[in-house]
């Protein structure tokens, strides 16, 4: 503390903004093609899908990544370790062992998990408890072993009542030690948290992968002015963050035929826009 204002200490490395897209979003329909785009367009990361399509692809990913200037950012899919049914949480786990090692090979910082959806069958208090000690605990550190880490991700209340703000994440990655860290979706966090910068801080270094997504809509950012992410770029320059920022939503309706979609030389279109966009508000934090 100096003149009762708290001192915070630099990180030892500048973070810095890693542009990131996610599987189904980037143009082109084989591996190699979706790469160079991602490539030739100012990205730095890519978000794979989890679970079969991450066993099946590894090694075609690793072959295609060679000699890149990317990284695999994520794996993400759909979890649920709160069954009523211990042999069912069981299968969830048994079910992502082999999903970890595929992630850890490709390099990947982590498999992005939501402990619980909708109505959660187990208490509160049980399925912490045991996501903490026994089924997100075994998968942490299996990932530790193969050079990854499960990524705790909070939603909004009506999607998951469990696991709604960063800093209960990371106070649970925390508990559950190597292998677990948190991150951190805008879109979510603007429906939960008082401050994006205040939740980024808490998370710290277990911080490992941000999904962003418009504020007003959740679609590609920068259709509406609404979309300012400044407070939230402090915050991850405050902490270090040199994980990747990978867009998460949908895309805006045609606006003369709001029945249709737009087109994919519009959605480049937008995600070239949405690049210039967070570099420029990245450089304003
Ligand atoms: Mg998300």
């Amino acid at each position: 503390m100096s003149d009762g204002m708290p001192k915070l200490t630099p990180p030892a490395q500048p973070a810095e903004l890693n542009l990131c897209l996610q599987w189904g979003s980037i143009p082109g329909a084989e591996i190699n093609e979706k790469l160079d785009f991602l490539e030739a367009n100012g990205f730095q990361a890519v978000e794979v899908p989890s679970g079969e399509w991450a066993i099946k692809n590894c090694e075609a990913m690793l072959k295609a990544m060679a000699g890149r200037k990317l990284s695999v950012a994520t794996g993400c899919g759909p979890s649920d370790f709160s069954y009523a049914e211990p042999e069912k949480r069981e299968a969830e786990v048994q079910k992502h062992l082999p999903v970890l090692e595929a992630l850890g090979a490709m390099g990947s910082v982590g498999l992005v998990l939501c402990p619980a959806r909708g109505q959660v069958p187990m208490g509160f208090k049980e399925l912490r408890e045991d996501f903490v000690t026994n089924t997100g605990k075994r998968l942490a550190e299996h990932a530790a072993k193969h050079g990854t880490s499960i990524v705790l991700e909070p939603l909004r209340r009506n999607e998951t009542p469990f696991l709604r703000q960063v800093a209960d994440g990371a106070r649970m990655a925390a508990d559950i030690g190597p292998g677990a860290s948190v991150m951190g979706d805008f879109w979510h966090m603007q429906g939960e948290e008082t401050s994006f910068m205040g939740a980024f801080l808490c998370a710290g270094p277990l911080l490992t992968h941000v999904h962003i997504a418009g504020l007003k809509q959740r679609i590609i950012p920068g259709v509406f002015p609404e979309d300012n992410y400044v407070d939230g770029f402090k915050g991850l320059k405050l902490i270090g963050y040199r994980g990747a920022v990978s867009f998460e939503g949908g895309w805006p309706k045609d606006p003369q035929d709001p029945t249709k979609g737009i087109s994919q030389d519009e959605k480049i279109r937008l995600m070239l826009n949405m690049a210039k966009l967070l570099k420029e508000q990245w450089e304003q934090a």
